[in-house]
């Protein structure tokens, strides 16, 4: 099979779809690989490190769209690439067709095969593509949030940690799976004192198992939702329903409820959102503030932090993408039903129940 890497076009995304190890790995089982001139460099990796590993690297990103079988890619296809995209071309990316219509339309008119790295899914119900991602996001998630809070920036001017004599922030988590467990232990170890909220027995049970002391799981619903968001000074949005849009569980009028100067870090924005009040924002411009309250709301905010994630991405996608390349994605998904779960598109027919439902569209 041939297999194709472009360089990664969204705004300040510098993570690329193939590291060197990847390339080997591939082109030992007999496959050809082609890398866009430079893909790799905003995460450290040149094109002689490829060439090491036995790619062969293309100019342009057209060439590279037009010469593969099978694209490997981080983020969904943006307008630029459309039409680059062929009947056929087997996709592999994380896509989050849930929340985007127009891009959901499009890979549905090019006839493409989408095979989405997030609801890629193993039968104990974990997404392993989406899992180092939520690892990075949810660690950074506190990080961003800190630094938001800076009176500069709209925020209340706490410093996480407090000092001796004055109290740490409150931060609360909603939903506790990866993303929120990650973002969880971060913020404690920060020192603030953190409130976690799931709906699963088993997520709250795990969570007090293995975190910190100075985290506190706590049942999900609304009283503890009001309670958590009155108190907090940090709000953390990771809920997620797979592949489908996320539920708005803080409501605009909720924020009046808040301190003034509260940072609400949206990291479940790239499934439309858990606060009303969100919409995506970049790397380059990643904050705005309604009614006092600070929203960050970056779609790829592993982006920022390109190498660490492009080595966690590729750690795992390699282990299904050699599967879809040695077998073709009709016998890989055949003989697993883990990568199955994963084909949301297939010559115009949408194949994820979730993505029809989004867009009323035939299932
Ligand atoms: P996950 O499935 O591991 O965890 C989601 C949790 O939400 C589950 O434990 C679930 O029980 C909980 N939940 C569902 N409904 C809830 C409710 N009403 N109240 C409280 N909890 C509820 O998912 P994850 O890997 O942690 O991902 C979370 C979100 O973060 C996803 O939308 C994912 O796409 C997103 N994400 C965004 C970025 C980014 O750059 N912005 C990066 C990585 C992941």
């Amino acid at each position: 099979m041939k297999i194709g890497c472009p360089k990664e076009i969204k705004n300040h995304e510098y993570r690329v779809g193939l590291i060197p190890a990847s390339v080997r790995v591939y082109v030992s089982s007999g496959h050809e690989v082609f890398i866009q001139k430079g893909a790799g460099l905003g995460s450290g990796i040149t094109d002689e490190e490829y060439l090491a590993a036995g790619a062969k690297i293309l100019e342009t990103a057209e060439e590279v769209w037009a010469q593969s079988d099978m694209i490997v890619k981080v983020k969904e296809p943006l307008s630029q690439e459309y039409p680059l995209m062929r009947e056929g071309q087997l996709v592999y990316t994380y896509f989050h067709f849930a929340s985007d219509e127009e891009l959901t339309k499009a890979c549905m008119e090019k006839k493409i095969v989408a095979l989405a790295y997030e609801t890629v899914q193993e039968a104990d119900g974990s997404l392993p593509l989406l899992k180092p991602m939520s690892e990075v996001a949810g660690r950074m998630a506190p990080l961003m949030g800190s630094f938001y809070l800076g009176r500069a920036h709209g925020g209340r001017g706490l410093l996480v940690s407090g000092v001796p004599g004055v109290a740490p922030i409150n931060v609360l988590v909603l939903g506790g799976g990866v993303v929120g467990r990650n973002a969880a232990k971060m913020a404690a170890g920060l020192g603030a004192k953190v409130t976690i909220l799931d709906v699963k027995a088993n997520v709250l049970e795990y969570l007090d198992d293995t975190m910190p002391s100075n985290v506190f799981p706590v049942y999900s619903d609304p009283v503890t939702l009001e309670e958590g968001l009155k108190e907090a000074d940090m709000v953390i949005g990771a809920v997620l329903i797979p592949g489908a849009k996320a539920p708005k569980l803080v409501r605009k009028e909720h924020l009046k409820m808040m301190k003034p100067g509260a940072v609400l870090v949206d990291v479940a924005i790239d499934q439309g959102g858990c606060f009303e009040t969100s919409h995506a924002t970049t790397h380059s411009d990643p904050i705005y503030v309604v009614d006092g309250i600070v929203h960050y709301c970056v779609a790829n905010m592993p982006g920022a932090y390109a190498r660490t994630s492009t080595f966690a991405l590729n750690n795992a996608t390699i282990y299904y993408g050699k599967q879809l390349a040695n077998k073709g994605y009709v016998q890989a998904c055949k003989d697993n039903p883990a990568l199955k779960k994963g084909l949301n598109m297939v010559m115009g027919k949408v194949t994820c129940e979730p993505v029809a439902e989004a867009f009323n569209l035939p299932y």
